[in-house]
């Protein structure tokens, strides 16, 4: 019998997981700080009050629950020891397993930029995106008892990145600034209300093809995001962000999706780190010099063959997971390791309401606009489903995008609502 540590339930452990709940001769125990699994795509739809926690939020419990192989644990790993194969978790309880899965994930880069870690809110986990959202809404309340305050900057909000999570976020905030809080606050000037997204590239969604390029930047301009591009954030104070033309910005809320680096347990590991703080690995997933070690996902640096790393995605974490189970059963049966062979199924970026674009498959089929958006629905309804989601979050996507457009829910838009005791506790 095998024991096996998993560190993160993310896409990549609980992938890794479920594949070994299987497998008579593992015990496993899955280790989370929050003793639920957090779907991240859909982040910045928490923060932008178009879901509630509970639809992106699966309690590891419940999803191993008929899995005696299985052990969920709620704490916090603050050290590993890759020789002993052990982790020893904030409470100093140490546990001792056969095999370390490392699945831990990612934290916010903010490239030693001055008051970015004190002064803006990034995008990784339920508690960043309840606290954007609470932000958010508090800042409209407070503007619509003190006007005065949108001079201030109370409604100007700043997304920092023009990757995926910059871009979902600035036409997720655009909607809900332009088209949602109108009706609630009919006597505000909202017309003073600003998104403005900031990056240091030319162009945003990168990874994309130049044709996603323009469309990317013609919708988020449609929807009134202004782009900032070709210049860097050189600080951000309590009150503004200044850009490295000298530009200073007004604001209160400041969003960072401007880059990522591995979670803090990869540091002080042992383990070889490469870019970006990420653990290197072996073809077979397993840590140069550590066999008994594995790390997937956001936290490693997966090679593709030709000297290149695989991005970080939901889709790598979760076929890394399940690889890594599949290698350690073949190592319980003799059989040996395989090389990790990822299948590209493509990339997608939603804009904003029926507007979004999509590279599909390893030859990168490209789609913009409606079909891209109703792929991007698809793909998301199906992850979420094979997560374990329940109707709630395909319900409010229908409403919001086909039947009450500008419509939330009175819950959605209390700051104060977190559905649930054990994300208060959290965060
Ligand atoms: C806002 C946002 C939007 C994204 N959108 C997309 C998208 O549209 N498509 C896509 O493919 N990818 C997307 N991604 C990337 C994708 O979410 C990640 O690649 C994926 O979540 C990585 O999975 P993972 O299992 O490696 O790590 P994570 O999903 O980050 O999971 C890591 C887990 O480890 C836990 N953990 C970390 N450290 C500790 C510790 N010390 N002790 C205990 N627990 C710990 C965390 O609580 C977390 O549950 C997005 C990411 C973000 C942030």
């Amino acid at each position: 019998m095998a024991r096996v540590l998993i560190v993160g339930a993310g896409f990549a452990g609980v992938a890794c997981a479920r594949r070994l709940a299987d497998e008579p001769r593992a015990q496993v125990t899955i280790i989370d700080r929050n003793g639920f699994h957090q779907f991240q795509p859909l982040l910045y739809q928490i923060a932008t009050a178009e879901l509630a926690p509970r639809d992106i939020r699966f309690d590891l419990d419940e999803m191993f629950a008929r899995h005696a192989n299985v052990e969920t644990r709620t704490g916090e790993v603050v050290a590993i020891d890759p020789n002993r194969v052990s982790v020893t978790l904030a409470d100093d309880t140490t546990i001792d397993g056969d095999v370390l899965v490392l699945g831990a994930g990612a934290q916010p880069n903010f490239f030693h930029t001055p008051g970015a870690d004190q002064f803006t809110l990034p995008l990784y986990s339920l508690a960043d995106a309840l606290r954007v959202r609470g932000r958010l809404l508090e800042l409209f309340r407070d503007a619509a008892a003190k006007p005065e305050l949108v001079d201030d900057g109370a409604l100007t909000f700043v997304v920092v990145g023009g990757g995926p999570t910059g871009v979902e976020t600035a036409g997720a905030l655009a909607e809900i600034v332009h088209d949602v809080m109108p009706h609630v606050y009919p006597h505000l000037a909202i017309a003073g209300a600003k998104v403005i997204l900031v990056d240091l590239g030319h162009t945003v969604l990168t990874a994309f093809s130049d044709e996603a390029h323009g469309y990317a930047v013609r919708q988020l301009r449609r929807r009134g995001v202004e782009l900032r591009l070709g210049v860097s954030v050189k600080e951000v104070a309590p009150d503004h962000v200044t850009l490295g033309d000298g530009t200073e910005i007004k604001t209160h809320l400041v969003v960072w999706g401007g880059g990522q680096m591995a979670a803090p347990v990869a540091f002080g590991s042992g383990l070889p780190q490469g870019h970006g703080g990420r653990i290197d690995v072996r073809p077979d997933l397993t840590v140069p010099g550590f066999p008994k070690v594995y790390a997937l996902g956001d936290v490693a640096n997966i090679p593709v063959g030709d000297g290149t790393v695989l991005p970080q995605l939901g889709s790598v974490a979760q076929q890394s997971g399940d690889w890594a189970a599949g290698n350690i059963i073949g190592d319980l049966e003799g059989t040996g390791r395989q090389p990790f062979h990822y299948k590209d199924k493509g990339i997608m970026a939603m804009i904003g309401r029926k507007a979004a674009v999509a590279e599909i498959g390893p030859h990168r089929h490209e789609l913009n606009g409606r079909f891209a958006f109703a792929a991007w629905l698809g793909v998301h309804a199906q992850l979420l489903a094979n997560a374990g989601a329940e109707l709630r979050a395909f319900v409010s996507w229908l409403d919001d995008f086909y039947v009450r457009p500008a419509h939330r829910s009175a819950e959605l838009l209390d700051p104060s609502t977190i559905d649930e005791p054990r994300i208060r506790k959290n965060a």
